[in-house]
């Protein structure tokens, strides 16, 4: 059957753009600085428009992962930022939203042209653990595609991650994990209790900084860590709405979900808390993520931040999927989104 107008029209539209969108890079041209990528701004309730924790550290050319929860990969595409070009994972505890997207984004990296060398995997004890178990998982996947695509394009060597951990610090101090060629981080124990141990990462490159909170209640580690810091990234949960889908899941007799999701009120910050947190530290900009529950209705953000604006003197965001904070080292703070191409 031939084909119709409309398709050809769009074959040839999409030939013609196919070489910009294979060739798209968000990180080549970016200016010498940090730029921090949202790359999951949400939890692990479903939400259609924000996926699962994930934030990447963009420094020069290379990328440092904070986290990677389901969506990771797929959203680190779409941000145009190629997984080849990822130095190392750093795991801030081993919920599972935090990490269910590893497997994937260590694939990804695998066969990306740019990489030579197998994904490091840094977190607190119990990093080798979830390593392992996705090293196995992906065993049998990696011996079909080096027996397919030869080991030249995608190297057995590669394949497997290597999974680091470091000491967690003792309370009010903070651990050197990684130091590279100018850029120092940190990590500082958080308040994620009963899960621990759970640590939060301060980012430091040529007199700009950044700090993830990873997940926590309001924490003096955090503030003493975050102090004067150019960008404050906090997790942040709404006890209000929450607590309104746990008593509607209870009523309808979803026992389970109810009690679930009355659990998580104690141990994520409240946005007013986070940006307490930040006006304490004397950070220069917040941006909260990790964002409980899911915020179907714009109108739902004021209610979701609860008057934290109030709290704190500096600007505040609530992080989207695709957010680029970007800090030169020329000074400034720069917001752009590398999906929606605000
Ligand atoms: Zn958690
Ligand atoms: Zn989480």
């Amino acid at each position: 059957m031939a084909r119709s107008l409309r398709s050809r029209i769009a074959l040839s539209i999409i030939r013609r753009k196919l070489p910009s969108i294979i060739g798209a890079d968000a990180v080549a041209g970016l200016e010498d600085g940090l730029h921090v990528a949202i790359v999951g701004s949400g939890s692990p309730l479903p939400d259609e428009s924000r996926g699962n924790p994930c934030v990447a550290v963009i420094v020069g050319e290379r990328v440092y992962v904070v986290d990677a929860g389901e969506g990771s990969s797929e959203t680190l595409n779409r941000m145009n930022i190629d997984a080849g070009r990822i130095e190392t994972v750093l795991l801030t505890h081993f919920h599972s939203d935090h990490i269910g997207g590893l497997g994937s984004v260590n694939l990804q990296r695998w066969v990306s042209d740019r990489t030579d060398s197998p994904l490091r995997v840094l977190g607190p004890p119990g990093v080798d653990r979830v390593v392992d178990g996705y090293n196995e998982a992906y065993a049998l996947d990696a011996t079909y595609r080096t027996a397919h695509h030869g080991a030249e394009y995608v190297d057995p060597a590669n394949a497997a991650m290597i999974a680091e951990s470091f000491p967690v610090p003792p309370d009010g101090e903070t651990n050197l994990v990684l130091e590279d060629d100018g850029l120092r981080i940190t990590a500082f124990e958080v308040d994620h209790a009963p899960v621990a141990p759970v640590v939060g990462f301060r980012f430091e490159y040529r007199g700009r900084s950044v700090v993830i909170s990873a997940d926590t209640v309001y924490s003096d580690n955090l503030v003493k860590a975050a102090r004067d810091t150019d960008l404050l990234i906090h997790d942040a949960l709404s006890i209000e709405l929450l607590m309104m889908v746990s008593e509607t899941s209870t009523e309808l007799g979803f026992e389970a979900r109810g009690k679930i999701l009355a659990d998580v009120t104690d141990y994520h910050a409240t946005a007013p808390q986070a940006a307490d947190a930040a006006q304490r530290a004397g950070a220069k900009a917040l941006a909260i993520t990790h964002i409980v529950p899911p915020l179907p209705l714009k109108a739902l953000e004021e209610v979701f931040l609860d008057g934290a604006p109030n709290h704190y003197d500096g600007p505040l965001w609530l992080a989207a999927d695709g957010d680029l904070y970007s800090l030169p080292t020329t000074g400034g703070l720069k917001v752009s989104n590398l999906i929606r191409r605000r």
